[in-house]
């Protein structure tokens, strides 16, 4: 017998009984697997570079100079930074001299109370456009909500939690609203406290900024990709380009699911070449491990599979190709798909072609259906009466779910909870289906919305709804 039939014989929700089955997917083996690089130390990058891996969602990095240190990226907050400060006092005792954000990101920049001093001269430096994308959300009003909390994981049960696929949750995150139960947390949680920021002392406007601190001479370089406002700081003597967000053990996250500023995947294939020009040998990217060595044909492959996607689905796109054809067209080759830096952990591929469609060709599919939409229950109605009726099509997502089927159950239920927004035994169904579907998930976002959004249909369910 194998588990949905189990469940179904002992009357129990498949979402309860598989995890304790103890049968992990193969989604989820890899991501506890890539999670053990997320162990907390530091990691020399090559004489005078070291890199701090696991205290912080971020990777945080210490150049060693003649007389000071410089950080890159002093990560999400004071409490945890003043950690790895700790850490990288152990390597140099010299005081801080100068600070670099690769971009405005806060789990980049928020930590950077731990290592200045007012008063003390530090240098703190980004480009003059920092902080263009949060601006840009907040001039759009779309600043939280499901979205962002469901994509990132905040609001799983902590049993569910496994991270984004390039950092564990943190140890504090922004308060979730769900219960172990599944209902919905009561009581009223303080706001989290936003500690002090750092603004940056100093800015630059050219492409390409010389810098010398504390005897080490540095290239700030403007590279726009995962934001506008991205940099990355080239170490000529080491060899070694510290590449923000532009570069991380993952296929790049092009698309997020939380919903922010646009991103420029042709922008960021020219900023990775910029760093494939410079020669590098190692890479330090923006949450992962550093690439200790072969940096230039790691990022090479990077740029290339990201120029092979964009090419393809520009193709296919002339070919009026719909996005889910699309999808199809431009996976990825098994040069590239065997790559484990180039693995679905963080952002995907499939986002990135559709992402790619919708800021060149927008909304419009190239489906003439799509011209004629019906509305949502009508189109619910058509798929129940082919079926014969709603009853039919709940009995056939369980049998779905009994035959393990659970992506197939829910497309049936979806329908059955657009028809019958009271079914409770829909929803509890519904919850059970996408439970599996996002255990079987091993891209970070989309399994954690997935399951979030189980969550969601089972509290529903529970409270009545
Ligand atoms: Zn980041």
């Amino acid at each position: 017998m194998n588990v949905p039939n189990l469940c179904k014989a002992l009357g129990l929700p498949l979402a309860i009984v598989v995890p304790l089955a103890g049968q992990p997917s193969e989604a989820t083996k890899r991501l506890r697997e890539r999670n053990k690089m997320f162990e907390p130390g530091v990691i020399q990058v090559a004489e005078n570079v070291y890199t701090a891996i696991g205290y912080q969602v971020s990777a945080n990095s210490m150049i060693v100079g003649s007389d000071g240190v410089i950080i890159v990226d002093p990560g999400q907050m004071p409490s945890a930074a003043s950690k790895v400060r700790a850490a990288f006092e152990k390597m140099s005792p010299l005081p801080v001299r100068a600070i670099i954000y690769t971009h405005g990101h806060g789990d980049h920049t928020n930590g950077a109370p731990a290592f200045f001093e007012p008063g003390k001269g530090i240098e703190v430096w980004a480009r003059d456009n920092y902080g263009s994308e949060a601006a840009s959300v907040r001039r759009k009003g779309l600043t939280a909500g499901l979205r962002p909390s469901n994509s990132q994981g905040f609001d799983l049960l902590p049993e569910q939690r496994l991270g984004i696929g390039i950092a564990i949750p943190p140890e504090r995150r922004p308060a979730g609203n769900m219960m172990r139960d599944g209902t919905q947390r009561r009581e009223t949680q303080p706001p989290a406290r936003q500690p002090a920021r750092v603004q940056p002392t100093h800015l630059f406007s050219e492409g390409r900024k010389a810098l010398t601190v504390a005897g080490v001479e540095l290239e700030l370089v403007a590279a726009p990709g995962e934001t506008a406002d991205q940099l990355y700081v080239w170490y000529p003597d080491r060899r070694v380009v510290f590449a923000g967000d532009n570069f991380y053990q993952s296929w790049p996250n092009v698309y997020p699911l939380r919903g922010t500023a646009r991103r420029s995947l042709r922008d960021w294939i020219a900023s990775i070449d910029k760093m494939v020009r410079q020669d590098p040998l190692h890479v330090v990217g923006g949450h992962t491990a550093p690439i200790l060595s072969d940096a230039k044909e790691v990022l090479s492959n990077y740029r290339d599979a990201m120029q092979w996607v964009l090419d393809r689905t520009l193709d296919g796109m002339r070919q009026f190709m719909t996005p889910d054809e699309l999808v199809e067209h431009a996976r990825l080759p098994e040069r590239f798909a065997k790559l484990d830096y180039l693995g679905d952990y963080y952002g995907t591929v499939e986002g990135t072609v559709r992402d790619l469609y919708a800021q060149d060709l927008g909304w419009f599919d190239s489906d003439p259906l799509s011209l004629h939409r019906e509305a949502p229950r009508k189109q619910s109605e058509r798929i129940a009466d082919l079926a014969g009726g709603v009853d039919v099509l709940k009995q056939k997502a369980r049998q779905a779910i009994a035959g393990d089927d659970p992506l197939g159950a829910a497309q049936l239920l979806r329908h059955v909870i657009r028809l019958s927004p009271g079914d409770r035994e829909a929803k509890l169904l519904m919850a059970d289906a996408l439970a599996v579907v996002g255990e079987r998930t091993f891209n970070g976002p989309v399994r954690n919305y997935t399951l979030s959004s189980s969550n969601r249909y089972r509290q529903q369910a529970q409270a009545g709804q």
